[in-house]
């Protein structure tokens, strides 16, 4: 790969087997160019290779073998972006691991992937801690060049694993490059924890590219203010946001009166987008230059599966739903309704097919083949039913919300019935349904409504606040406990969950 003045030639993905190699390249392309910046600290591509490098040797001389999961279990800062590549120089997969969830769900992400040794921070100058489970894991679960596994809200109760090889991301990657035109000039916000996918973009986007990200401090991603000043401090050029935090974001800038002259793009994903505040961000003249888009997609096809470029003309009309766009290449995408292709203008369900597609649940093969099928016959095509309805208009497709109860709270991804599960095993419980309600201001938050096993009064929310603190991490917690006497239930015996929504708003005072 050549430098040609300065800028690094865009790479085709199908270069590349892994997707470590293809950042390698650009280490070997690219070494004195900033790879990341973590506070004042400016980490070239050579050190991030050393780095890298030294934590796969470090694994190895745990005699580790490669192949199979290994835990990133580390705060936020430049090394956590060098050992998530250490893990994949070493040939292994990572599994993050987020240090604010409960004891109990740490475990159960450990022992569920079966991985062989957390990566954790350590004493200065070593800078990294190696903590061996098990040098010989049984990895035969995981399949051959895994890149990934991230953990999401399970509807039985337990979190699952979903499985993405190397060939997904890679997928991924180049799509989303031929599709934006990220180049070496661009400087992102790496603003998500690599819990959840959308961080996938945020670190390897820039670093296949010979770009750089600007690690967002924890306590910035939950002020405003401080981060409307690090986007301008840092000339930040790509920014995903969720759309929630995205409105909070557009509050501080309009309140500041800040502008922001070197952003090129706004990657809005995660949840459906609020036209009303995508429209204020338009009129705003914020960023004139910056172009928004609306991404969709599930972890399980890999980060995003389509979008959508967003104009004032989209977001004026009355129509229902938000506008979600076309697949980009790592995809294709159906919408089937009674198994069908829907026709225009029928909802039906999103069902993604293609080289983004996951390998599935990390041992549930039974919720692996119900959620991964084939259609129509064709044996050799695996799609994803993601539980998202849409129907197609004007050549692309409008989201129109779940089939299910999964739900998103700033972006973070919920089964109800996980939350419902851990409250129904509670012993003054008999049963629990969780709903989610709005504040005024449209925010959402969970509401667990349940019925007392006895005569116990069960909300009694520290209580209970407690009992899930352990099980639950922080994101999942619901905001108000409520005691009800029994469920509602609808004609033919089915939770009422509309009326359940209502019993709880408004929200009292
Ligand atoms: P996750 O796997 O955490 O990325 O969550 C994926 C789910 O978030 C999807 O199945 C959708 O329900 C929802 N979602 C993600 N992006 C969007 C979007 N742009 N518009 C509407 N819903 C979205």
């Amino acid at each position: 790969m050549d430098l040609a003045g300065g800028r690094i030639p865009p790479t085709n993905g199908a270069e590349f087997r892994r997707v470590d190699a293809w950042v390698s390249a650009v280490c070997a392309a690219a070494p004195d160019s900033i790879a990341l910046q973590d506070g004042n600290r400016r980490v070239t591509y050579a050190e991030l290779d050393r780095e890298a490098d030294r934590v796969a040797r470090m694994i190895s001389a745990r005699g580790v073998a490669p192949g199979g999961a290994i835990g990133v279990r580390m705060r936020r800062g430049w090394r956590l972006y060098a050992a998530l590549l250490g893990v994949w120089r070493h040939g292994s997969a990572y599994v993050p691991v987020d240090l604010s969830y409960p004891r109990a769900r740490q475990d159960h992400i450990v022992a569920d992937s079966g991985m062989g040794l957390l990566v954790e921070d350590g004493e200065e100058e070593a800078g990294f801690a190696m903590r061996v489970l098990d040098p010989r894991p049984e990895c035969a679960s995981l399949p051959q060049h895994t890149a990934y596994v991230l953990y999401t809200s399970g509807s039985t109760g337990r979190p699952k694993g979903v499985v993405l090889r190397h060939a997904n991301v890679l997928a991924f990657l180049d799509g989303a490059i031929r599709t934006f035109r990220f180049g070496s000039d661009d400087i992102w916000a790496q603003f998500t924890s690599p819990c959840f996918d959308i961080s996938v973009a945020e670190i390897w986007l820039p670093l296949v590219t010979g770009g750089r990200f600007v690690v967002v401090p924890e306590d910035v991603t939950s002020a405003p203010a401080a981060f409307q000043r690090l986007l301008v401090d840092r000339r930040v050029s790509v920014l995903s946001q969720v759309p929630t935090v995205f409105r909070y974001l557009l509050n501080a800038l309009e309140e500041e009166g800040t502008a922001l002259p070197f952003l090129r793009q706004v990657l809005l994903c995660g949840e459906p987008v609020e036209p009303h505040t995508v429209l204020r961000w338009l009129k705003s003249g914020i960023a004139s230059a910056a172009k928004v888009y609306n991404l969709y997609g599930p972890t399980e096809a890999t980060v995003y599966a389509t979008w959508q470029e967003l104009t004032e003309d989209d977001l004026d009309s009355a129509r229902s739903g938000t506008p979600i766009g076309r697949a980009l290449p790592h995809v294709t995408v159906t919408v089937l309704d009674g198994g069908r292709p829907a026709t225009p203008g029928r909802i039906g369900e999103i069902c993604l097919g293609g080289a983004g597609v996951a390998w599935g649940y990390l041992g549930l093969p039974d919720r692996t083949a119900r959620s991964f099928v084939t259609l129509d016959g064709d044996t050799k095509e695996r799609w994803y039913r993601t539980g998202d309805l849409a129907r197609i208009e004007q050549d692309r497709l409008w989201f129109e919300g779940r089939t299910d109860t999964q739900v998103k709270l700033r972006g973070l991804r919920i089964e109800l019935g996980e939350v419902e599960a851990l409250l129904s095993a509670h012993d003054n419980i008999r049963e629990a349904a969780v709903v989610m309600a709005r504040r005024a201001q449209g925010d959402p938050f969970l509401v667990a409504c349940c019925v007392p096993s006895s005569d116990s009064v069960v909300a009694d929310a520290p209580a209970l606040r407690a009992y899930l603190a352990e099980l639950l991490p922080p994101y999942m917690m619901p905001s108000r406990f409520v005691d009800i006497p029994a469920l509602p239930l609808t004609l033919n015996g089915k939770l009422d969950r509309k009326r359940l929504e209502e019993l709880v708003q408004p929200e009292p005072a």
